[in-house]
């Protein structure tokens, strides 16, 4: 799920817009994005096209739109939201049949069967330290499944679904018109079963005669290491059963990583930030540093100066296909203390007497070249 709009923005609705504003509103605009229709660059076209379907996927479904309002994109993680990023526009055009139906718009033909059910799409959050290891996530979500009394063909247990007789069980129907090369032929789905080619005499209580019902369900997901953010896991017939098929559509686990309050990711090394003290600085001496495996001492240097960077080999994240590590760039704060009390004023002001050109070479060649620039000017 990468970053998302918001969909009332996205309709360009009130928030409390009711389900026929909502409706007008999508018909409106996916029209103008339309496949067929739209005139500007067509990738974009496209996008956009998909943004709007899943925007109404989940304003025009109360409970899905219930969890938005509520807790944002965040409450849609497991609710059955379909990735329409990995859908043609035929699965789009037959999910919203009822709007486009009308306008006698559906590319990729009417009453195409498919073979394999829609993909479905859920977050996984993870912390960093997961993509050193890799992790197990057990996620909830819930999808329309195969209705459990009926067992999928809509019938009422003990009778079954029987042929169409309009279509002769095909699904479609052909129309012959004349035209100027002679006859032409027209398939469209059967109006009757509406292409499945099986008509339900007594509908199935549970399901309504669909043959599908919303179900939960349990998975455990395996992530593997190094992953990356936005990176999809795919777990292969998760999502829904086909209409008439046999194959699952894909559950699509979009991977995020928590922020983490020390260590920041940069490709396979992570970075983080250690303030030390004036003294430890010039001293030397050992700091604890947060790595992604706990924490570490690390040595300092006498001398170090503020912005230096120590690297910490091999602490990094792993490479996805070879586990090679990077490494744990942590970057000195030297802090100058702000305050003193009279003691280490007194110690400090000692010190500053024997300070000279060894001490800070830096600022002693400094001052040396101002000298000589405004010397040679005035
Ligand atoms: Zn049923
Ligand atoms: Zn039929």
């Amino acid at each position: 799920m990468p970053d998302k709009r918001d969909y009332y923005e996205v309709l360009g609705v009130a928030r409390d817009a009711d389900g026929n504003a909502i409706k007008r509103a999508y018909r409106k605009l996916a029209l103008k994005y339309h496949p067929d229709k739209y005139d500007g660059d067509k990738a974009e076209g496209e996008r956009k096209f998909k943004e709007l379907a899943e925007a109404y996927e989940v304003l025009s479904d109360p409970a899905k739109r219930q969890r938005y309002d509520r807790f944002g994109h965040e409450g849609l993680r497991g609710a059955g939201v379909h990735d329409f990023s990995s859908m043609g526009f035929g699965d789009i055009f037959s999910m919203f049949e009822d709007i486009f139906g009308g306008f006698g718009m559906r590319p990729g033909g009417r009453g195409r069967r498919r073979s394999r059910g829609l993909d479905l799409e859920t977050e996984i959050e993870i912390a960093l330290e997961d993509v050193l290891t890799g992790c197990e996530q057990t996620l909830e979500f819930e999808r329309m499944d195969l209705c459990e009394t009926c067992g999928g063909n809509g019938a009422k247990p003990g009778t079954s679904p029987t042929r169409c007789e309009t279509c002769g069980g095909y699904g479609q129907v052909q129309q012959q018109s004349p035209g100027i090369f002679g006859m032409t032929v027209r398939v469209s789905a059967c109006p009757r079963c509406g292409g499945r080619g099986q008509v339900v005499t007594d509908p199935c209580g549970e399901c309504d005669g669909t043959g599908r019902t919303r179900r939960k369900r349990q998975l455990t997901v395996r992530i593997p290491p190094g992953i990356r953010e936005g990176q999809i896991v795919r777990c292969r017939g998760e999502g829904e059963p086909a209409a008439g098929g046999t194959e699952r559509g894909d559950l699509h686990c979009y991977v995020r990583i928590r922020p983490h309050p020390f260590l920041t990711r940069r490709g396979q090394d992570v970075v983080c930030r250690v303030p030390v003290t004036f003294s430890q600085a010039a001293l030397g001496g050992t700091v604890e540093v947060p790595t992604l495996s706990g924490r570490e001492e690390m040595d300092i240097p006498a001398g170090t100066q503020n912005g230096d960077v120590i690297t910490l080999k091999r602490r990094g994240l792993p490479a996805a296909g070879s586990g090679r590590r990077g490494d744990q760039c942590v970057q000195v704060r030297v802090e100058v203390p702000r305050k003193l009390t009279s003691e280490q004023r007194r110690l400090l002001g000692e010190y500053a007497k024997t300070e000279n050109a060894d001490v800070a070479p830096e600022r002693t060649g400094f001052l040396d070249k101002l000298k000589e620039y405004f010397g040679a000017k005035s």
